[in-house]
């Protein structure tokens, strides 16, 4: 039945960090910008006995430098992390990739904790913080901890978060020497990513190609990206075309690009955004 109500919800205000995992569970869902929670519910895809509303939430947003580590609190809106002089400094991909999710409306409302959560796999998120290396900080019953992006996302829609647990802040390495660039093939209906690619080369660590949109999850095709060694136009060629052995018949096709368009548009973006990589690294 399509219905643009949703069911029957109460509304969670806490005013504490330890409040709000109180309040979780399995019939209970986080509110953040509610950009994806509040479509699903009226489509009735969630039904949530409750709504815990994180905004106003001591120590979920912020953006701070810690020596070689970027903190970007869990409700920080994808404008402000685009507007942000610490993220363009210390990783500017990441200010470059907030600034190319949706529209405006969208990036005022939606956070960084909340696209992390969702793991919608057309977001771009996902993307740059599993070619970043980046951690996932959540908080919950048992405590806090850190979950590697490369093990956060699990799936479709699906991480490596408990039901109780809340996504804090997301922790981004600052590398030496690194270049990153994020190449986007956006939908004309939503401004999500058809595909996404995300490369990085340079620096002490090895290079990486992180593909969005194709498959359920971030996928990383570690052995493309391992071909590259340098600025040489046929071998970024070469590892940018072996993405679709990474791929293999994994792609997920829709209305409006079939698998096997995606599988080569992110063979066409990896090359794109590994150029751009190569020449950012120091
Ligand atoms: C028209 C439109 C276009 C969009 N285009 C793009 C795009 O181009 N690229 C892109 O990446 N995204 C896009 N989005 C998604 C948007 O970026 C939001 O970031 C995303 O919807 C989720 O963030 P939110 O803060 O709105 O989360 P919510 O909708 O509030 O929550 C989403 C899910 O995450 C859970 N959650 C939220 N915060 C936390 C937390 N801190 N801890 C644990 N769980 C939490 C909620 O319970 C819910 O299950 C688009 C959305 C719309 C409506």
């Amino acid at each position: 039945m399509y219905t643009m109500r949703p069911s029957e919800f109460t509304f969670q205000r806490p005013g504490s960090l330890d409040e709000a995992v109180a309040l979780l569970g399995d019939e209970a869902r986080p509110l953040a910008g509610g950009h994806s929670l509040i479509p699903a519910m009226k489509l009735r895809l969630a039904t949530p006995q409750t709504l815990v509303d994180l905004s106003g939430l001591p120590g979920l947003d912020g953006i701070t430098r810690d020596g070689d580590v970027l903190r970007i609190g869990a409700m920080t809106t994808h404008a402000t992390v685009a507007a942000s002089g610490t993220v363009s400094e210390s990783v500017p991909v990441l200010a470059e990739t907030a600034a190319l999710i949706g529209d405006r409306q969208v990036r005022r409302r939606g956070t960084i904790g909340g696209s992390c959560a969702h793991a919608d796999p057309a977001a771009d998120y996902p993307t740059v913080l599993v070619a970043l290396d980046a951690a996932i900080a959540a908080a919950g019953p048992r405590g806090a901890r850190e979950i590697p992006a490369r093990e956060f996302f699990t799936g479709l829609f699906a991480t490596a978060l408990a039901p109780d647990e809340l996504v804090t802040a997301v922790h981004v390495p600052i590398r030496a020497g690194v270049g990153a660039a994020y190449e986007k093939h956006k939908s004309p209906r939503s401004g999500y990513a058809v595909v996404g690619v995300a490369a990085t080369f340079g620096g002490e660590v090895p290079p990486e190609i992180v593909v969005g949109g194709v498959t359920g999850s971030p996928l990383r095709a570690t052995a493309a990206a391992a071909q590259v060694t340098g600025s040489d136009a046929n071998t970024i060629a070469a590892a940018a075309s072996a993405v679709a052995d990474a791929i293999g018949d994994a792609a997920i096709g829709d209305t409006y690009a079939s698998g096997e368009y995606r599988a080569h548009l992110a063979t066409v973006l990896a090359g794109r955004a590994m150029t751009r990589a190569v020449q950012r690294a120091t």
